[in-house]
């Protein structure tokens, strides 16, 4: 994957150095685990996850099992592999269905983290698996939102419900109520509401998101974060949790060659574990997340 390319050479690096030696001295896991802290760092991990995590990895490294380890090098990295799972939320976990149907998942986010294309991608997705979405538009905030939920609405092959004119323009929490409103009446069994974003993070969008979430009490939350986004990631993640208790974390272009820093902090920061990944343009670029694979592939 793009986005941990530089990091995965790093930690490859510093392995293939540790599997020079056989027994392990203290300081060769001092020296292991500073320069696992300086990839991390350089890969725009926020601060209070490295620290948990190298303190973490170091004091493993140092006992038992590793020193009576048939081969201590490789029970560091499987250490590794195993933190590294954790930061990631541990256990893969899947989508929570209502029992009472329509299962209502509303997505939040920054402006441009890929909200609406998410939406059509979890749409195509759950259609795919026999279900039968529809789309809300409560995006109100960007003139061309709602048409673009149309066209992604279109290609998923999934209904858009969006305000008439002169119902509702201009009030998404009405929007948002009503589309769930809309989506019982047709029987769909899972109704997707996008919301506004704006570049930042702002009180009043914050409140919007917040007032849609208490009118149409969701069953998931999921909170899109572009993996782009560096080291702001962890002040917007816990505004974000702050404002609309998101219950899952999307990331988004994870095919970019951002340093996936975002990727590595959000689950650990927010304590919401990362249900997908978006990984493309096209509808089609999107997978269940699931921890111990993306372990692997940076560890690969
Ligand atoms: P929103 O403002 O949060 O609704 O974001 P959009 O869904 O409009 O996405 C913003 C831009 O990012 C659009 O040009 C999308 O095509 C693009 N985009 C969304 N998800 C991905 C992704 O996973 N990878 C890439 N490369 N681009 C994406």
């Amino acid at each position: 994957m793009a986005t941990f390319g530089n990091l995965s050479d790093r930690l490859a690096e510093t392995f293939k150095n540790l599997r020079t030696k056989g027994k392990l001295s203290a300081a060769d896991v001092d020296g292991t685990v500073r320069e696992i802290r300086r990839a991390l760092l350089d890969a725009d991990v926020a601060l209070e996850v490295v620290k948990d995590f190298t303190g973490k990895v170091r004091e493993r490294a140092l006992g038992d099992e590793v020193s009576k380890a048939l081969n201590p090098a490789q029970q560091v990295v499987k250490i590794v592999n195993e933190e590294l799972v954790e930061i990631l939320g541990g256990q893969q976990r899947r989508l929570e269905f209502a029992k009472k149907p329509p299962t209502i998942i509303m997505l939040a986010g920054l402006q441009g983290a890929g909200k609406t294309t998410l939406a059509g991608k979890l749409a195509k997705w759950l259609a795919k698996d026999g279900h039968t979405p529809i789309l809300v538009a409560a995006d109100l905030q960007r003139p061309n939102a709602v048409t673009q939920l149309e066209v992604v609405g279109a290609q998923a092959g999934v209904p858009v419900y969006a305000p008439e004119p002169g119902n509702g323009v201009g009030n998404p929490v009405k929007v948002a109520r009503d589309g769930v409103k809309y989506a019982q009446q047709k029987m769909h069994d899972v109704v997707i509401v996008d919301t506004a974003g704006r570049l930042g993070v702002d009180a009043e969008m914050m409140k919007q998101a917040a007032d849609i979430r208490t009118a149409i009490d969701p069953d998931e939350v999921l909170f899109v974060i572009d993996a782009m986004i560096g080291q702001d990631a962890v002040a917007t993640a816990k505004a974000f949790q702050d404002g609309v208790d998101f219950t899952g974390v999307v990331l988004s272009k994870l095919d970019g060659d951002a340093r996936g820093g975002a990727a590595l902090s959000v689950a650990s920061i927010t304590g919401r574990p990362i249900m997908f990944a978006s990984t493309g343009e096209s509808l089609d670029d999107f997978e269940p997340f699931h921890p111990d694979r993306m372990a692997s592939r940076i560890l690969d």
